[in-house]
């Protein structure tokens, strides 16, 4: 298989990126290029030109500033998943882009291009919502920053106008009792989440639930965010008994997915299943 023909861009800086982005309406970021290339080799896509934005040095890394976590777009799983860094401060990010692909597809794969793709199988969407991410982004108008809950629109579809780029995730850092966790029900050749829970609860001093979040990948067009589950557990005692009435009576997923590899009541099903083994694994970890 082989793409269109198209022109190739390696900025040095997000500037002459966003200028190219500008010029010609009809060209692509290239990340990872884990989902573009192979796309454009089935030519799904064939855009005129792409801007190759790994050679950027300000779009990658890892760092602090004051009590958030800056992961710059271009960094990749495989540095996200063994960075001290993050799994001190945002554990849930490290377990799932652990958890993706192979090897290689974590050596090359990018945060800012999964999240861009926001393909629903893909695993950081659910991640970075259920950590109330702020991404950051660069465009022909400047800078804005979005919160995940807006940035997510529908299946491939983010907030991201034309011609904009998208440059970091910040995510507030893990505080207090708090415990997180990542489960996968994979497809089996493909690795891509047929189902991927994000669950992160945090105790108050006496254990009882101060803070909850639940959202899924892979069972609704994008990711889900279960806020009426997290909603009936604060406040409670975390017990088996509590988790799996709050997610049988709260759990909700509006139009499942159905394809090839499962129905959509068969993700749903999936989503209750690992929604409630996400919950009690994520309280465990909180108590230490
Ligand atoms: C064999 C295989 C298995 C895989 N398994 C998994 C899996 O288990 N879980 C999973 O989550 N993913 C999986 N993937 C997908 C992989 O994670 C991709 O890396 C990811 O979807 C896209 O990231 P990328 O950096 O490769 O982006 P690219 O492929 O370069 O770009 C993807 C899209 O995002 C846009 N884009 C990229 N970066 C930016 C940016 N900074 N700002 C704006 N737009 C941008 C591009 O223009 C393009 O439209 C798999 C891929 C393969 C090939």
């Amino acid at each position: 298989m082989i793409p269109a023909t198209f022109d190739y861009h390696r900025p040095g800086t997000i500037g002459e990126a966003v200028q190219l982005l500008q010029n010609n309406p009809d060209t692509k970021v290239l990340a990872g290029g884990h989902s573009l290339v192979p796309v454009m080799k089935m030519r799904l896509a064939a855009p005129d030109a792409l801007v190759d934005i790994g050679r950027i040095a300000e779009l990658r890394g890892i760092s602090h500033s004051g009590n958030s976590l800056r992961i710059g777009a271009t960094t990749t799983y495989f540095e996200i998943a063994n960075s001290d860094a993050v799994k001190a401060a945002a554990p849930l990010l490290a377990e799932a882009a652990g958890q993706i692909g192979d090897r290689q597809v974590r050596y090359r794969g990018t945060i800012g291009g999964n999240i861009s793709h926001a393909d629903p199988a893909s695993d950081l969407p659910a991640a970075v919502l259920a950590l109330n991410a702020t991404l950051h982004v660069v465009g022909p108008n400047g800078n804005r920053s979005l919160s995940a809950s807006d940035f997510f629109v529908d299946l491939m579809t983010t907030a991201l106008d034309p011609g904009e780029i998208l440059t970091a995730v910040e995510i507030p850092a893990a505080s207090g009792q708090s415990g997180s966790a990542y489960l996968k029900f994979e497809h089996p050749a493909s690795g891509y989440a047929l189902c991927g829970a994000a669950a992160l609860v945090a105790l108050d001093a006496s254990g009882t639930c101060a803070s909850a979040r639940l959202c899924f990948n892979g069972v609704n067009s994008y990711a889900l965010d279960a806020a009426d589950v997290a909603a009936a557990l604060v406040g409670s005692d975390l017990s088996d008994a509590t988790i799996n009435a709050a997610v049988d009576a709260h759990l909700t997923v509006p139009d499942p997915m159905g394809d090839m590899f499962a129905s959509g009541e068969y993700r749903a099903q999936i989503a209750n299943v690992y929604g409630k083994r996400a919950l009690k694994t994520a309280r465990d970890r909180a108590r230490g």
